[in-house]
């Protein structure tokens, strides 16, 4: 059979005629049934690319060992080994493992998280079978099914194009020619290339404008892609810029500190100590300063805030974003479908001459009343013009809504489900009416035409249909109908009532017919008659008001950006907050009117707007950048395809969920309601990740300083070394990592959306960052030293006094994590639940150290002793030393603060 090695043998599908297309796919226009898509499903498999595999267990295993701290415990390990220091060299390699053990973990789970979310990202295509027409998941396409590609849509298989309405694809991945292709149907020479085989349309291509329909000839690996790219490697699992920023910036403080703890180390062998001790002391040494656990923390951080952020509706693709919305200053949202719910209803119908028409009910149905308003008696004229109005919009409509098995069922535009809901109401069968009439020719409605038109066969003449913006349709018009039949279109007139129901909030689409073809449209006046303008009304979305609030408190401004009339958009930016007067709205026209958006009245002109009406999206892109260019942090909305370019000047792109293919492509993150509210929950979530990375650095690095200072000090004050390298060891890799990794689970402050952004060029180590640092770090180092010189001083063992400084170390470290949960406010003020995993985590590395003191084993591994109650109270009560001062300082922080 021919159609079973389709997809293996190579058939010059450009060049068959249609019927001989369909006979060897055996499919038909109405498409397959649901047992041939299982069947060739089972044949030809899933339509997906081979998709890089992901690392095995094994691999993140054997990765974590691949760090230049892990190598100098791997020296350090094999040198114990050589001076028969047994029970080092077990430790060293104990240590080493544990630690590549917790990384792996964690490892494994952030790519899990992220593979979860890339299943989320899955494309979908809408296909016809048996007649009918279904959404299903990109990879369920199979050879035969009938494809149905319009504008932002990205191909999901490889299609022989049966019809084409202005189609126009870019394929320039696939062909490297940068325009888009004007796509045909006709057959083509057979030995066309593929740039040139006008009636295809490849996976993976975008569609940038009209409509079309294609059937399916090969998928997944058998697709033109399919055939050049062996695999695709997902762009998830890339690492987010703040963990490769601390990775260079640990490499960095490493340098350092081995130069450092080299000096150390001479100092000591000079003073006649042992070559093997000086070594592993300055491998401990270089141990307890390299933040080593800080791009494994802050990657936990981050993964755990994406999947945060997926729980309240927003998918990032680039992890740059979780970090950038924490700065991001000024949102540009869309308004239709973000600010409101996008469910039009048609309310008003207001005829040319003046007469209103209101229309009741809700939603996509059949259910609501057409009367006159005032109660007036609706006369059988009214009644004939609003049936032609109807019926016109039924025709120049791209949706469908039908009633199956009791439920109202809808495809395409909600605009355009309005009108087929206005249809039912008005007593016309959508569907039947369709089937009736004869389709000449379309202009789908496109956002920056502003309008959409149909040419079908009336009485054997052409008819042409248009509906769109007021401004735009009647350009095309020279008449209007009233109920004195047509006359001399009044202009100023129909605009002021358009303006008038506008400034009302309703959304209003002129409605005009006459003789003629698309032809006609292209000169501005087409001779159409007006029929009738119709105003809609889309919901506000109930939550949007308060995130408005929100996102203003937390210092951030929002515009609004809609391709919609001024006096709407301003009637909703009012209700919500965005703005005030008509002093806040700028049209694109004024925009385009001051000319080139380099100049500085550009600036000037959009920089105190708040609402950017009836523009284009070359025109969103000027705003976005001129926007960049005034310093503002910018988050942009989006779902189109002309959007694609603006999400991708903004520092960080929103795509919506419902949106096209081609703005998910280019957006840094999704909002997969579309409601603007998710994007402020997503910018506090990001606060929050950014905040958290804050912490968990504090910790790490303070740690680390206050036990270099310690070591540092105590030799140059020719005092012995304080710790012994398993000693630190232990402290840094066993009781503060656990420790370290737990407060990277910390829930948000309340606080952190009433402040202004951050800067977006301002590193972690800030001056605040900075102070918190030695303040705790000298803190902790000062009281130790202090410690150690008394301990001296009395004649401890050396044995025993280390012991001692080791445990007030780990309960300064169980204090200092409890500082570092906020860096405003006080310890006490937070509640434990807020992190629970913390809480364990510090019982944990607690219990850890009583049983290293008490547990043989570990008492001979790292020279601990079993302590009295009474010494475990005093020291608890020394470290709390590290608490105090850190409340004095945020309090006097907070005092500051308020004057
Ligand atoms: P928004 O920024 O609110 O999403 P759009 O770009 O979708 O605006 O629409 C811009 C204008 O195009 C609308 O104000 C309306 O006049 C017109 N319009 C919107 N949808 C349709 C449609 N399906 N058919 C014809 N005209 C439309
Ligand atoms: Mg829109």
């Amino acid at each position: 059979m021919e159609f079973t090695e389709s997809g293996k043998k190579v058939i010059a599908w450009h060049a068959e005629p249609l019927e001989v297309v369909y006979r060897k796919l055996q499919s038909l226009p109405d498409g397959l049934s649901e047992e041939q898509v299982a069947e060739r499903l089972r044949e030809f498999g899933r339509n997906t690319l081979p998709t890089k595999e992901p690392p095995t267990l094994l691999q993140v295993f054997l990765h974590q060992f691949a760090s230049p701290l892990i190598y100098i415990l791997l020296i350090a390990g094999i040198v114990a080994l050589l001076m028969q220091d047994y029970k080092d060299a077990v430790f060293i390699f104990a240590v080493i493992l544990l630690n590549a053990v917790i990384g792996t973990i964690q490892e494994w789970r952030a790519e899990q998280s992220a593979h979860a979310l890339q299943v989320l990202l899955k494309i979908k295509a809408r296909v016809r079978r048996n007649g009918r027409i279904l959404t299903v998941p990109a990879e369920e396409v199979v050879p035969g099914d009938i494809l149905l590609v319009e504008s932002g849509d990205k191909v999901a298989a490889d299609l022989r194009l049966i019809q084409v309405n202005n189609l126009r694809i870019d394929e320039s991945f696939l062909t490297g020619e940068s325009l888009a292709v004007e796509k045909t149907v006709e057959p083509l020479p057979a030995d066309s290339p593929v740039s040139d085989r006008r009636n295809m349309a490849y996976a993976g291509s975008t569609v940038m404008s009209g409509r079309g329909i294609g059937i399916v000839v090969a998928t997944g690996p058998y697709t033109e892609v399919g055939k050049i790219a062996k695999t695709i490697s997902e762009e998830a699992g890339a690492k987010p810029p703040l963990v490769i920023r601390m990775e260079k910036f640990s490499r960095q403080i490493a340098i350092v500190v081995l130069g450092f703890t080299a000096i150390l180390g001479m100092i000591q062998f000079a003073r006649g100590e042992a070559l093997s001790d000086v070594f592993i002391l300055v491998v401990a040494m270089a141990v307890s300063a390299i933040p080593e656990g800080l791009p494994v923390a802050m990657t936990v951080a981050l993964s755990l805030a994406t999947n945060r952020m997926a729980r309240r509706n927003v998918i990032v693709r680039k992890l740059t974003a979780v970090e950038s919305l924490g700065s991001c200053t000024l949102i540009a949202s869309d308004k239709t479908g973000t600010l409101t719910v996008n469910q039009q209803t048609v309310k008003q119908i207001l005829l040319p001459e003046g007469t209103l028409i209101e229309i009741s009910g809700q939603g996509y149905n059949d259910e609501g009343e057409v009367r006159l308003a005032g109660d007036a008696e609706m006369t059988p004229e009214i009644q004939g013009r609003l049936l032609t109005i109807a019926r016109e919009s039924v025709l120049c409509n791209e949706a469908t809504l039908e009633k199956e098995d009791g439920k109202w069922q809808h495809t395409g535009d909600a605009m355009d489900v309005a009108l087929l809901a206005l249809g039912y109401k008005l007593g016309i069968d959508p569907p039947n009416l369709r089937r009736q009439v004869r389709i000449l020719d379309e202009a789908p409605f496109e956002s920056e035409k502003r309008y959409a038109a149909v040419v079908y066969e009336n009485a054997g003449e052409p008819r042409l249909v248009v509906k769109g913006a007021v401004e735009t349709v009647l350009q095309f018009c020279s008449r209007m109908m009233t109920a004195q039949g047509e006359v001399p279109l009044e202009r100023e007139k129909v605009l002021q009532l358009a303006q008038h129901k506008a400034e009302s909030g309703f959304r209003v689409l002129a409605l005009a017919a006459g003789e003629g073809n698309l032809e006609a449209l292209k000169g501005g006046d087409a001779g159409l008659t007006l029929l009738g303008l119709l105003g809609f009304i889309d919901p506000l979305r109930p939550e949007v008001k308060e995130a408005v609030q929100n996102a203003q408190m937390a210092g951030i401004k929002v515009v609004m950006i809609t391709g919609d009339h001024p006096a709407t958009a301003l009637a909703i930016a009012r209700e919500l907050g965005i703005a005030q007067s008509p002093a806040d709205v700028i049209t694109g026209k004024e925009l385009a009117e001051i000319g080139s958006p380099e100049i500085p009245e550009f600036f000037e002109g959009i920089k105190h707007k708040t609402v950017f009406a009836r523009v284009t999206p070359d025109q969103k892109l000027q705003i976005v950048d001129a926007l960049i260019r005034l310093g503002e942090f910018v988050a942009v909305t989006g779902d189109g395809v002309n959007d694609a370019p603006a999400l991708k000047k903004a520092n960080i792109g929103v795509a919506m969920g419902s949106g096209t293919d081609i703005a998910k492509d280019t957006a840094s993150m999704i909002v997969t309601d579309d409601n603007f509210a998710s994007i402020v929950a997503g910018v506090e979530e990001g606060r929050f990740a950014y905040a958290n990375v804050r912490k968990v650095t504090l910790l790490l690095i303070s740690t680390g300083f206050a036990e270099l200072v310690l070591l540092a000090l105590a030799i140059l004050m020719e005092f012995p070394v304080p710790l012994i390298a398993v000693q630190i060891l232990w402290l840094n890799l066993v009781t503060n990592g656990i420790q370290d990794v737990a407060l990277a689970f910390e829930g948000g402050e309340e606080g952190v959306m009433r402040q202004p952004p951050r800067n977006p060029s301002e590193g972690i180590f800030n001056r605040k960052m900075i102070e918190q640092l030695m303040i705790s770090g000298l803190t902790m180092a000062l009281v130790c030293l202090g410690v150690w010189v008394f301990l001296m001083r009395e004649g401890y063992t050396l044995d025993s006094a280390r012991n001692l400084l080791l445990a007030l170390l780990v309960l300064m470290q169980f204090y200092h994590v409890l500082n570092c949960r906020s860096e405003v406010e006080s310890a006490f003020k937070i509640p434990f639940s807020r992190n629970r995993v913390l809480a364990v985590g510090m019982l944990v590395a607690l219990a850890l150290h009583i049983l290293a003191t008490e547990v043989p084993f570990l008492q001979s591994l790292l020279r601990t002793e079993s302590l009295p109650v009474q010494t475990w109270l005093i020291l608890f009560a020394l470290a709390s030393v590290v608490l105090v001062v850190m409340e004095i300082y945020k309090a006097i922080q907070k005092r500051r603060a308020l004057i």
